[in-house]
């Protein structure tokens, strides 16, 4: 159940639709309650019962709670055995945090292209065209909460030899087949960042079916060592050696705490946005402006972490937005592309990236969770109207 009449949340002045808030009710604030006033704050039992709580959800056979979908992707991509001398392919219609991560295990990230305004997932064949004997990997994005398409990206990386990784930041609860968005490839990384559909304030999440890979993940997650503060704590450790050089990437509990809530919440909270993108499509059919991924395969069941509209020209996307903003309507650009970005202008193109570069610049993100009111989706869908 999404909570029925929630506190309001983080209120703002300036805006009478922000782009996302989160609900806050009671349970939510025992729950942060009981974990403050249990004397154990570091990771304990409550992040173990969100791992277990996650495998379930997922149907994954390991999961890892972490400090944030950063470092998750960091572990993915470190645990993979990615490197140096290393090349990961990923959409350049991405959030920085991907590349960031790839350049830190000091491989390369190497951008590829998505298939078009209608669908904002990287396109195979541009990532095929990027492939070198040195790519290991290719890091895939479900954007916006849209599987994208996993099972001939898994055949081409079949041929290659590549691992293939899966930020599934936008996609907790998306699922292709039955089979959910993160178990599709070898690992799948979730992020619970305040905008998420899971929303904790900061966490993450790892999940995969390779015990060697979730071996390795689990000890790079705390400093490379055999045993957690917390086994020692019970009783079931005395002392540690470590096995590797790792980081400190764990979640503590209390945002674990708060992570056990939202995981049951999560399935309303789709469908709420669901219902929600679904009145958008409606109401904006036959206007100047479309939205992507107007029809997706029948075995692919999307969730909806953005709403995105895309206007006829760049132009036509400024005049929209300062609309919307005089009307107290906060929007956001889903994504820049990364190879814009001056730490990664530098960096040598390998295949064209000209429909990210269109897209981009026409691309509008509108606001969108579980908890808008009519009245709300009404004011976003009259000011889109009047400025299109
Ligand atoms: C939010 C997000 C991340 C990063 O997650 P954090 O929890 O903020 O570190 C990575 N990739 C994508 C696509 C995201 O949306």
């Amino acid at each position: 159940m999404l909570p029925k009449n929630p506190q309001k949340g983080y209120t703002s002045l300036k805006w009478q639709v922000p782009l996302a808030d989160v609900a806050v009710d009671d349970e939510l604030a025992h729950a942060v309650d009981e974990a403050v006033r249990s004397g154990w704050w570091s990771s304990g039992p409550r992040v173990e019962a969100f791992e277990g709580a996650f495998r379930e959800y997922t149907g994954a056979r390991f999961a890892l709670a972490v400090a944030n979908g950063t470092t998750a992707l960091q572990l993915a991509l470190d645990a993979a055995g990615v490197g140096a001398g290393d090349e990961v392919i990923l959409p350049s219609l991405n959030f920085v945090a991907a590349a960031n991560a790839i350049s830190h295990t000091g491989a390369t990230p190497v951008f590829c292209d998505i298939v078009g305004p209608g669908d904002l997932n990287l396109d195979v064949e541009s990532v095929e065209s990027a492939l070198t004997p040195r790519t290991a990997a290719v890091l895939a994005l479900h954007y916006g909460g849209y599987p994208c398409d996993m099972a001939r990206l898994a055949a081409l990386a079949e041929r290659h030899g590549l691992a293939v990784l899966e930020d599934s930041a936008h996609a907790p609860g998306a699922k292709v087949g039955e089979r959910s968005c993160g178990t599709l490839g070898l690992a799948g990384c979730f992020s619970f960042f305040s905008n998420k559909n899971l929303p904790v304030g900061e966490g993450g999440l790892l999940v995969t079916d390779d015990e060697a890979l979730y071996d390795r993940a689990r000890l790079l997650r705390s400093h490379g060592m055999t045993t957690l503060t917390w086994d020692r704590h019970r009783g079931h450790a005395s002392s540690y050696d470590v096995e590797v050089r790792g980081y400190n990437f764990r979640l503590d509990e209390i945002h674990a705490a708060i992570g056990l809530v939202q995981l049951a919440r999560l399935d309303d909270e789709n469908r709420a946005r669901a219902e929600i993108v679904a009145r958008y499509r409606r109401d904006l059919e036959g206007s100047a402006l479309s939205m992507p991924f107007a029809g997706v395969p029948h075995d692919v069941t999307p969730v909806h972490h953005l709403a995105v509209v895309v206007c006829e020209t760049p132009e036509a996307r400024e005049a929209v937005r300062a609309h919307l903003d005089k009307r107290r309507v906060q929007t956001s650009l889903h994504y820049p592309p990364i190879h814009r970005f001056t730490a990664y202008a530098e960096d040598e193109l390998r295949v064209p990236l000209d429909r990210t570069e269109d897209v981009a610049a026409r691309l509008l993100t509108i606001p969108l969770f579980g908890h808008m009111r009519d009245e709300q989706v009404a004011l976003v869908v009259e000011s889109l109207l009047e400025a299109a």
